[in-house]
This record gives C-alpha cells, sequence and structure tokens, in this order.
C-alpha cells in the first residue's frame, strides 16, 4: 500500500521485497545510508535489510546501539554524531531506522539534528512502533531521568512496515503494543482490535490535522495521563502499554461515572484488556504517588490535568476538569485490595 502522511511515504507489507522500490520512489539511491539498529534486531533483520537494498548503489553503513530504553540518552546521540562525521555524512544523506520505538526516537532525533536533518526512513519492527510511534514525526531522548525530555517534530520520508518482523517479538512486547492499539480502536470506533492498517491511517488522520501536538493530537493521549503517572511512580517497572491499559481503564471509568459512558463498555474493555494479557488492576497501588505524578505531568498547564474522556466509544473529549476526587475514585476501580 503507497500513501501520504504529510510528506511521508508509507508501505506495508508482509517481507521487505518493496523497501528497495520504497527508497527508489522517495530517491534514496545513490547516497550514503546509515542504518541504525539496535543489537537484538540487528542479528534477526540487518542482513535481510541490507540484501534488500544492496542493488540501489547506496553507500551502506551500520551503527548498532545497546537494546533498551536507558541507550535512550544524548552519549548514544553523540557516538552517532561522531560516527555521522567520520563517515562525511553530509545533508543529501540518509538515515534509516531498523527497530522497535527507541531505535526511532533515536535515530530519528540524531538524524533530524544533524546538519540541521537528514533525511529519515523509518522501519519499526515492534507492534507498538508499526501502529503508533513510527507514524507523526515524534523523536526524543530521555534527558536527567525525564523521558523524552529532549527532541524534535521530523516526519520520516518513507514509513516502510513489515508486519511479519513482529512474529519474533517476546509476547510481553506484543502485548505492550496492543495496548496502543486497543487505544485506536476506542478512539477510531473501528472494534478493540484494529488492523495495523487502520491503526496507521487514523494516526496519520489526526496528526496531519495537527502535526505540531497543539490541540486535536491530544486525543491520542487516551489512557496516558494516568498511565504515565503509573509508570513513573512505579519507576518504569511497568511497560508504557500496561500502564496505558491501566490508564484507559480509569479515564472510562471516569467517564462511567459522568454518566457519558454506559458501564457495559466500561466492562467490555476490562475484558479486551485482559485476553490481550493486559493488567486491569495493580496490587496496592500507591494512589498518592500516582496522584502527585498525575498532577506535575508534564501535560499539566497552570495545574489544570488535561484528560480525554470518552462520550462514546469513537467519541473522545479533551476535557481540563476532572477533578482530583474523580482521578482518586478511579485509582480506587484499579486498585487490587489483597
Ligand atoms: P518499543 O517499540 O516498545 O519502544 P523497543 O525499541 O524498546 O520497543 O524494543 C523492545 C525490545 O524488542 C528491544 O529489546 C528490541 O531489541 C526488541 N525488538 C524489536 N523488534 C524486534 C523484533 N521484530 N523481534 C524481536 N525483538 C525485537
Ligand atoms: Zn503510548
Amino acid at each position: 500500500m503507497f500513501g501520504e502522511i504529510m510528506s511521508s511515504v508509507i508501505i506495508i507489507k508482509d517481507n521487505f521485497d518493496d523497501l528497495a522500490k520504497g527508497l527508489s520512489f522517495i530517491n534514496a539511491t545513490n547516497k550514503k545510508l546509515c542504518i541504525i539498529t539496535d543489537d537484538n534486531v540487528s542479528k534477526l533483520y540487518l542482513q535481510t535489510v541490507e540484501e534488500a537494498i544492496s542493488g540501489l548503489d547506496n553507500r551502506i553503513f551500520k551503527f548498532v546501539i545497546k537494546a533498551g530504553e536507558e541507550s535512550k540518552n544524548l552519549d548514544t546521540v553523540r557516538s552517532i554524531y561522531d560516527f555521522f562525521l567520520d563517515s562525511k555524512f553530509d545533508r543529501d544523506d540518509i538515515v534509516l531506522a531498523l527497530g522497535g520505538g527507541v531505535v526511532g526516537d533515536i535515530a530519528g532525533f540524531a538524524a533530524s539534528t544533524y546538519k540541521r536533518g537528514l533525511r529519515l526512513i523509518q522501519v519499526p519492527t515492534t507492534l507498538l512502533a508499526q501502529v503508533d510511534s513510527s507514524v507523526g514525526g515524534k523523536n526524543g531522548i530521555d534527558y536527567k531521568s525525564v523521558k523524552n525530555a529532549v527532541g524534535t517534530f521530523c516526519q520520516p520520508s518513507l514509513i516502510y512496515i513489515n508486519k511479519e518482523t513482529v512474529s519474533t517479538l517476546p509476547e510481553e512486547e506484543l502485548y505492550n503494543g496492543r495496548a496502543e492499539q486497543i487505544k485506536t480502536g476506542i478512539l477510531s470506533g473501528k472494534g478493540y482490535e484494529p488492523s495495523v492498517e487502520e491503526c496507521i491511517a487514523f494516526k496519520k488522520l489526526i496528526t496531519d490535522e495537527d502535526p505540531y501536538d497543539e490541540y486535536k493530537r491530544q486525543i491520542l493521549n487516551f489512557g496516558h495521563t494516568i498511565g504515565h503517572s503509573i509508570e513513573s511512580a512505579y519507576r518504569y517497572r511497568y511497560r508504557h502499554g500496561v500502564c496505558v491499559a491501566l490508564g484507559m481503564i480509569c479515564a472510562e471509568y471516569i467517564s462511567f461515572k459522568r454518566g457519558w459512558l454506559g458501564e457495559d463498555k466500561f466492562l467490555e474493555l476490562k475484558k479486551v484488556l485482559m485476553d490481550n494479557g493486559l493488567k486491569t488492576s495493580v496490587d496496592g497501588i500507591d494512589i498518592a504517588s500516582v496522584l502527585d505524578n498525575c498532577c506535575n505531568d508534564k501535560k499539566v498547564h497552570d495545574g489544570i490535568v488535561r484528560f480525554v474522556l470518552l462520550k462514546g466509544i469513537g467519541n473522545p473529549v479533551i476535557v481540563d476538569d476532572v477533578s482530583k476526587t474523580e482521578i482518586l475514585d478511579a485509582l480506587e476501580a484499579i486498585n487490587e485490595k489483597g
């Protein structure tokens, strides 16, 4: 499938067979091209990707980072800048990010800042990155333990998705992506298990309308206000998707209590999350600390906590008036009393 996301060409396939075609389409031939990947993904897909683009007269360079969030920092970016400089990379050269969200974020940030921006190709290999983070042009690195504290908006020229790569993902990584997939289904009204294509089409629609996250795009934060707070209160012991799942339950609970959403929808979501290996409650949740994080979230402006609630499935609303009591009640709803 060929299409446009802002300036991004998108190709969704079950293999890497059309990667060379995609590169030719965006004129990324006859250049220096650096594949940035991590030490897990490199073992699985680096050779296949190299072979797939070998006939294009690009000079291929490879930069392998250590897998995991710990790599999302300025040191890694600095080592990439050094590599680009040593390899004499210039404005018209290309960066190809092959991996999950971590690789996409680091490679995207390095590409968009080196010499004021090299062209970027995203080849996401986790479900999370395929249905969410590779689309929309955000990147970022962590700084002084603040997640995504530094980053830019940079639309990739090409997003090439080989759906088959998720077959090698560890199960917990798959669950992680499913949470965002379910989120997209709820927001778009496409059912709880939208396809990768549907998720991308929805994210494209929203991010095209609001590329710089000024308002509309904030609906994509459904489940993330409380989700982020749980993530940080538990010092990232739970994966992002797990926390977003809990956050979505809280947001649906608040919507239900306001009379905006039927209780059946709230219960349905719990079942869907459970069926998808996600948590629906936390044993003895530290309510005070989650609440504290919630009110200090980076999306808090002038003490107002911004929430995405639902006035029905497929009908998200952005609100600024959720009270502390409503948040507390929602946290109680996911508190497993042992
Ligand atoms: P996310 O997309 O969740 O932000 P990460 O970039 O942190 O993901 O990737 C999660 C983990 O999965 C990392 O250890 C990464 O090396 C690994 N990984 C990424 N893609 C694949 C794949 N297709 N098969 C197996 N492991 C993968
Ligand atoms: Zn998310």
